[in-house]
């Protein structure tokens, strides 16, 4: 079994989604310019709000040869 460094990560092998950076949020409408505060931006949608790349689930790498 291989694995290959994700390409679809925020920085390829890094396991952070690309959307949100990693971070989890975006900035939405928010006119704040922190999203650090609870409650500023939006969950990622693409994540799902816990900042991991869904293509490796976060792990940075991606098997192939494998069994789906
Ligand atoms: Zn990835
Ligand atoms: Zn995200």
């Amino acid at each position: 079994m291989s694995t290959h460094l994700c390409n679809e990560c925020d920085s390829p092998g890094d396991g952070n989604c690309p959307v949100c950076h990693g971070i989890g949020r975006l900035p939405g409408d928010s006119v704040s310019g922190s999203i650090d505060d609870l409650g500023g931006g939006i969950s990622c949608s693409a994540c799902g709000g816990n900042g991991e790349c869904q293509s490796c689930e976060g792990s940075g790498e991606i098997e192939f040869g494998g069994e789906g």
